[in-house]
């Protein structure tokens, strides 16, 4: 049914895809004899240490910092007063509790 499909609308398949149906065309045999197969040597993980997350430390950072990010640090603003250069948790303006 996908290859009627294919079939179908083979005019309007870009030249590229064409070419990879046409790797298709070509019949495949498969090794018979299991002793000819090339050795197998497993699955080989590779772990990448940065991506790793310790469980005592903070997770690695993998960000590269610019001048955007830069930009973005200095222009921490407060969610209680709205004043540039600090955040809600160092808020000098914060409301007291005991009103
Ligand atoms: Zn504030």
């Amino acid at each position: 049914m996908l290859m009627a499909a294919i079939e179908k609308n083979r005019e309007g398949i870009p030249k590229m895809l064409e070419a990879v149906f046409r790797v298709y065309e070509t019949e495949f045999s498969p090794i018979l004899d299991e002793s000819l197969w090339s050795e197998w040597y497993k699955t080989l993980l590779c772990p990448n240490p940065l991506m790793r997350r310790k469980t005592t430390e903070k997770p690695v950072s993998t960000k590269f910092w610019n001048d955007m990010d830069d930009v973005e640090r200095q222009e921490k603003r407060c969610g209680l007063c709205g004043q540039v250069g600090h955040t809600r948790r160092g808020c000098p303006n914060q409301p007291t509790d005991d009103a």
